[in-house]
């Protein structure tokens, strides 16, 4: 929504990627030879979607009659007190249509796919919620939704699971591995590969080869646009600092891109750290430091968590969106860049951020943004009291009542 261009999608033109895909040392393809035409034609058909208005046009009306966009900005003046330092807005992207910011990017990448003619859409899910923001875009522009989850993650998430089929995307079970997410995005890649001529593979976060992380970056960087023009309207100024979760890093990465150039804002992801960073228990990629290092996991070089053979570590955290073993490449570039700081919450604090939001602001957090909130609550307190933090909700909690029900007890 960059109003002077009239585009609604932010393209403002960064040193990153580069034409190889790569952001400084991180990103790229690391793929099989016969995937490389197939990303090579997504590379060239996104390039050309961006630069039709009409492509865009179509997209903006959307996000605005079905998503329902702008989502607002909140001022939390009940948090903001009981903490008693910088003032604190809340980015609210848990009242986008499906309760979650995943929808910017499903919807961007299913018009993609018809556009290109292509109306078999294969996704991949852990939690559900991306496979959910699929099935929800493709049953709206009528394209034929395959979504690939564990049958751990399917027996976990039942609800999710029920309301894909209700909006007629086919669910695979995926039996291989560990039965989680890594093993489903194996499975979307290889149907990727085997139906690559009548498919589109529809990528949740700001991972994987080229160009998914900066397209995935583009689809999510409305909600930054958005934000950045809410705080001037709001406060007059922009925050001094900006904070979101970060699993793969899709809406960090959409909130943090159209800050990116202001060098008074300070930009801050949360990863989980589950039952704390040296628990070997957690998926702190940066927060780690032994077992978080540059490798490989699907398709893109990156921080991932791994043993000392390489072998990539099972991860936890309480919040099912945040427990991946790699981050998007971009991020590993902008802590490289000291452009972002990362930092982690365990489970146990984001539990605590998020009664704290629910009782002091009426919003129940989903549990992957209660710890962006965790960290508002250490930050806040020592920053003064004419200072703003702003905190990009990515999603609701009505999701996550099961695990915050058997964690707390009877509230
Ligand atoms: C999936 C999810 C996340 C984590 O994904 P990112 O790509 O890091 O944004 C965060 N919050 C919610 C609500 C999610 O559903």
């Amino acid at each position: 929504m960059s109003v002077d261009s009239g585009l609604y999608i932010n393209t403002q033109t960064t040193s990153v990627p580069d034409a190889r895909g790569y952001y400084g040392d991180f990103g790229g393809r690391f793929v099989p030879e016969t995937l490389i035409p197939a990303l090579e034609e997504l590379a060239a058909a996104y390039r050309d979607a961006m630069a039709d208005p009409a492509f865009q046009a179509e997209l903006e009306h959307l996000q605005r009659t079905f998503t329902g966009r702008p989502t607002p900005v909140t001022f939390a003046r009940r948090m903001t007190e009981a903490l008693g330092g910088a003032q604190i807005y809340i980015k609210r992207e848990d009242l986008a249509h499906t309760g979650a910011h995943k929808i910017n990017n499903a919807l961007g990448q299913a018009l993609l796919a018809k556009r290109m003619g292509k109306f078999r859409v294969v996704a991949e899910t852990g939690a559900g919620q991306h496979g959910v923001a699929s099935a929800t875009a493709c049953a709206m522009l009528g394209l034929d939704c395959h979504v690939y989850m564990g049958t751990v993650d399917m027996a976990r998430q039942k609800p999710n699971v029920f309301r894909m089929k209700l909006m007629g995307a086919e669910v695979i079970p995926v039996e291989s591995g560990t039965q989680t997410l890594k093993d489903a995005v194996n499975d979307a890649i290889r149907d990727w590969v085997t139906n690559v001529r009548d498919t589109f593979y529809c990528l949740g976060s700001a991972l994987g080869p080229h160009p998914y992380p900066m397209m995935v970056r583009d689809f999510q960087s409305v909600i930054g646009t958005e934000a950045r023009a809410q705080m001037l309207e709001l406060t007059g100024r922009l925050p001094n600092v900006a904070i979101a979760c970060v699993g793969g890093g899709s809406n960090a990465i959409g909130l943090f891109h159209a800050f990116r150039e202001d060098e008074s804002v300070d930009l801050i992801g949360v990863e989980a750290g589950g039952h704390g960073v040296l628990s070997g228990e957690h998926a702190a990629r940066f927060g780690d430091p032994t077992m978080g290092r540059p490798g490989v996991l699907h398709g893109a070089k990156t921080f991932v968590l791994q043993n000392s053979d390489g072998q990539i570590m099972n991860t936890h955290s309480i919040s099912a969106g945040l427990d991946y073993a790699a981050i998007g490449p971009e991020h590993a570039f902008l802590r490289q860049a000291e452009r972002a700081y990362y930092t982690s919450a365990t489970d146990e604090e984001a539990m605590a951020a998020l009664q704290m939001l629910s009782t002091s602001e009426g919003i129940i957090p989903a549990l992957e943004s209660a710890h962006a909130v965790a960290e508002v609550i250490k930050r806040a307190p020592t920053m003064p009291k004419d200072s703003i933090i702003l905190i990009n909700l990515s999603g609701r909690g009505d999701k996550d009542l099961d695990t915050i029900m058997r964690t707390i007890g009877d509230a």
